[in-house]
């Protein structure tokens, strides 16, 4: 098939960076416009990024020039990565105009007919589009992705809500300082140091995981009836956030019965066969030093989230660690995903 022209908003950024190395040989997208700040308008892409990625700018896009956050660019489909003060009118005025955008930012996650995607977990969530497009009165379409903590933490908790039901969650995350975007936490305050505050974190990892995992009801969703507690820090690593979780369950489990839910996961069927998709969404390590930023973020590109040293826990019923990459599962990856379903389920036009 002829691949879909695609934009990224706020290209040069943490993320956006991310999106064109992901994009680079997608099998369905191209991208074919690149925007970001009054900064950058006019450069060519490569002028006006500092590229931070270890592989090379791609050669397609290395020569766009970057445009500004306007309708008139020459796609249909739309990633966002977008400061969220810039990203939430921006979003709305490009799906007024008939774009699918596809969200990183936090502006939009709660509104009630706005998805708030993980393939995996609630592709059937998309159906808020129709509400969606009734109520505001656009051809256009906006789906967001979830804080990268909370993405990971909900593809953690999907299997064991599927087999025990969930009660509460507690979850202290040790969070990468590629999640701060560039040039981020200054280097005398993270080196060597801990930083246990960041801003808004604690709300959206707390908010967002029960509109993941809860139920299509009429126009809305219901959000799922368990608790989050969460304490969210930066740590000195450039990517991958790591959470420890204790989690209640509904049901009694064993650590052997609940290793098995999480290692058997594999979610949506409709999340097969995306190109994007990890052959298992999550990965159960061993080792009892694993899982860990520098060695284990990558598993599948970046894609599945790591588990590991499930124990029973003696305040709640279990406890584990769990990883994921931040920029990539947690951000760009998590959105090009998002954009596959879109297309697979006849939402964007091939
Ligand atoms: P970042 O590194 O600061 O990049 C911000 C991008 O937005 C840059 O391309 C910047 O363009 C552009 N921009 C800033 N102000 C703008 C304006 N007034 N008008 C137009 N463009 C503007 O941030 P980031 O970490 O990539 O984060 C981007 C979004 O993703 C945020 O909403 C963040 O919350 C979300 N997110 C980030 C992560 C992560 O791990 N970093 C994970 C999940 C979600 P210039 O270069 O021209 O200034």
């Amino acid at each position: 098939m002829a691949k879909i022209p695609v934009g990224v908003l706020g290209a040069t950024g943490t993320v956006g960076q991310r999106f064109i190395q992901l994009l680079a040989d997608h099998p369905w997208f191209e991208v074919k416009a690149v925007a970001a700040s009054d900064r950058s308008i006019g450069q060519r892409y490569a002028e006006a990024c500092h590229w931070l990625l270890p592989t090379p700018i791609p050669v397609g896009v290395r020569d766009l020039l970057v445009q500004p956050i306007e309708p008139g660019l020459d796609c249909r489909l739309l990633f966002s990565a977008l400061p969220s003060d810039v990203g939430g009118p921006a979003e709305e005025a490009f799906a007024r105009a008939g774009y699918a955008v596809c969200s990183n930012a936090s502006a939009h996650r709660m509104d009630g007919d706005v998805p708030l995607l993980i393939p995996e977990v609630n592709a059937g969530h998309t159906a808020l589009i129709e509400t969606q497009r009734r109520e505001r009165g656009w051809e256009g379409l906006l789906v967001a992705s979830a804080n990268c903590t909370g993405t990971q933490l909900t593809l953690g908790l999907k299997p064991l809500q599927e087999a025990f039901g969930l009660r509460q969650v507690l979850l202290v995350s040790m969070q990468a300082v590629s999640g701060a975007g560039y040039p981020g936490v200054p280097s005398l305050d993270i080196l060597g140091n801990v930083v246990p505050y960041i801003g808004g974190e604690e709300d959206k990892v707390e908010a967002e995981p029960r509109k993941m995992l809860g139920a299509l009801q009429g126009d809305g969703i219901a959000a799922a009836p368990f608790t989050v507690s969460a304490h969210c820090n930066r740590v000195p690593v450039r990517d991958g956030h790591t959470l420890c979780v204790s989690v209640a369950l509904e049901r009694e489990a064993s650590v052997d019965e609940i290793v098995a839910a999480l290692a058997d996961f594999r979610g949506s069927p409709e999340a097969a066969g995306l190109p994007s998709s990890p052959a298992a969404p999550i990965v159960v390590c061993q080792e009892p030093d694993r899982p860990q930023p520098i060695r284990d973020r990558d598993t599948d590109g970046g894609m599945a989230v790591v588990v590991g040293r499930v124990r029973a826990c003696p305040v709640f019923d279990v406890k584990f660690v769990l990883l994921g990459h931040n920029t990539v599962r947690g951000a760009a990856g998590g959105s090009i995903h998002n954009a596959e379903l879109l297309v697979a389920q006849g939402w964007v036009e091939r």
